[in-house]
């Protein structure tokens, strides 16, 4: 039987458990396996803002994608991996067509629109008689655990955290597979047929650019195997001082900078526990080991919540949290059910919307912020929640155009994690607080005391 693997938000070989199961359902069978991977609406569609139209996947997080695939495909080595423009759907019907594929094996995604892309696939291929798959790797606990066990935990992430931290260990119990690289005559066979259907990509299928700019905190490169490097990288020392030094702005190691890995699945949480046991038990357990497990966690409540909340995700208007600048709580509404591209709406904050996302407002510390993901595509957790308390509090923007915003320029753009935080930070979901309001010029003067962080990025990216 031939067997594809439909990558998704995992590219990567260790620890894949649809790579996995696609190559032990060809094996048993003499057939061979073929790897695909789709540009679909979610890197090919637009924003529009005001008339103003916008990729929904920026060139540096195209570029980070790309460099991703072209290392999947290096590492799949016997496995072709064809990489294909248009919808999943309709791509899928013809490529198991072509290939004489009897079973398709993907990833579990928790957000509304992914969701409704994998139905879709699951009734077009159902339609002619195959099979799709889905395998649960994403997150560090599984669903069944989450929604099963402890359905009333989403409410809010401390509430999730203390009824899930103890399966934690569960979770290191998966096993790591490796792909077994023994190739068949079938699996030879697929390669040749892959290959006279041209389908060998040497360029990115949207406008894309390498992250090129001396004052980024990493040299951003794509791929599981750049990922594993500085997951070991990482866990040699610096994560014994995370929990002190995870509120920084400059530098390579005040935090782990996994999540554009992450998010790709370059890499998996599960190697991320891993690396972190191993650490503890070199060196020992500390609060810091034990906190970058908790931010796990954050991550897998956002995919939850995302998932519970349904296209709610993405909707719903966050009333601003008073007009003084004080850090404080309000309460707000979601009532509003108008999407991104009504005009009408916002119309009247275009300029001060093309002010935050350029990095020239009044505050130096939001610019620094805006002007250093805009030329890296990367911006600090303290970073993030500042610049969305900003938009959404005090210039009273729809918080979904500094959401589609992130979405366009994030390296580690993941649906359920952006539109989540920034959700939370409006008050919207899952904020006991009702929302997120910060004193930005206080903040400033905490985190960046010196001003050190405002001199590195005063300059705008030279073009
Ligand atoms: C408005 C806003 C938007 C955000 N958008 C995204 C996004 O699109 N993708 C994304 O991965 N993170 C997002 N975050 C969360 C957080 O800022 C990043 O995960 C973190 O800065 C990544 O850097 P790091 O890998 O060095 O994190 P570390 O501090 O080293 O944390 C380790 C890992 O924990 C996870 N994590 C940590 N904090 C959070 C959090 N608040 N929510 C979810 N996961 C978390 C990430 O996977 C991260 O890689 C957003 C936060 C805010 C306030």
């Amino acid at each position: 039987m031939n067997t594809l693997v439909w990558f998704r938000r995992n590219l990567r070989v260790a620890g894949n458990p649809a790579l996995y199961a696609a190559c032990q359902a060809s094996m048993q069978e003499d057939g061979a396996v073929a790897g695909a991977f789709f540009y679909d609406a979610q890197y090919t569609g637009e924003f529009r803002f005001a008339g103003e139209r916008m990729p929904r996947c920026g060139k540096l997080r195209a570029g980070f994608l790309w460099q991703s695939l072209l290392n999947l495909r290096n590492n799949l080595q016997q496995i072709p991996l064809i990489v294909q423009r248009g919808e999943a759907a309709g791509l899928l019907v013809e490529l198991c067509q072509q290939l004489d594929i009897q079973e398709v094996h993907t990833q579990k995604l928790w957000a509304h629109e992914e969701q409704f892309v994998a139905e879709t696939v699951r009734s077009t291929l159902a339609a002619i008689g195959i099979t799709l798959v889905e395998h649960e790797c994403y997150t560090l606990l599984p669903s069944a655990i989450v929604t099963a066990k402890h359905p009333d935990a989403l409410s809010s992430f401390s509430k999730f955290r203390r009824k899930v931290e103890r399966e934690v260990e569960q979770s290191a119990e998966v096993a790591i597979h490796s792909l077994v690289n023994n190739p068949t005559a079938a699996q030879q066979a697929m390669l040749q047929e892959v290959a006279a259907l041209g389908e060998n990509r040497t360029e990115s299928p949207i406008p894309s650019a390498e992250v090129n700019e001396p004052r980024s905190v990493l040299p951003f490169v794509g791929g599981e195997s750049a990922g594993q490097e500085r997951l070991n990288q990482y866990c040699q020392q610096a994560l014994g001082h995370y929990k002190e030094t995870r509120n920084g702005l400059i530098g390579a190691d005040y935090s782990s900078k996994l999540s554009p890995w992450l998010n790709l699945g370059c890499i998996s949480p599960q190697q991320v526990l891993h690396a972190v046991r191993e650490y503890e038990h070199r060196h020992g357990a500390n609060a810091s080991t034990e906190w970058l497990i908790v931010e796990l966690l954050w991550r897998d409540f956002f995919q939850y919540l995302a998932a519970k909340r349904g296209s709610a995700l993405f909707y719903g208007r966050a009333e601003p949290m008073g007009s003084s600048g004080a850090e404080k709580s309000g309460s707000v509404s979601a009532v509003s059910d108008t999407v991104l591209t009504d005009p009408s709406l916002y119309g009247t904050k275009a300029a001060e919307f093309a002010q935050w996302r350029t990095g020239t407002t009044e505050s130096e510390f939001i610019n620094a912020n805006m002007r250093e993901l805009n030329s890296t595509g990367f911006m600090s957790n303290r970073g993030r929640q500042n610049v969305a308390s900003m938009l959404i509090h005090d210039l009273h923007i729809d918080w979904r155009w500094g959401a589609a915003w992130f979405e366009a320029q994030l390296l580690d753009y993941d649906p359920g994690s952006n539109y989540g935080n920034w959700q939370y930070i409006g008050g919207l979901a899952a904020n006991p607080r009702g929302g997120s309001w910060f004193n930005i010029e206080k903040q400033a003067n905490v985190y960046d005391t010196d001003g050190a962080y405002r001199t590195l990025w005063a300059q705008r990216r030279k073009e």
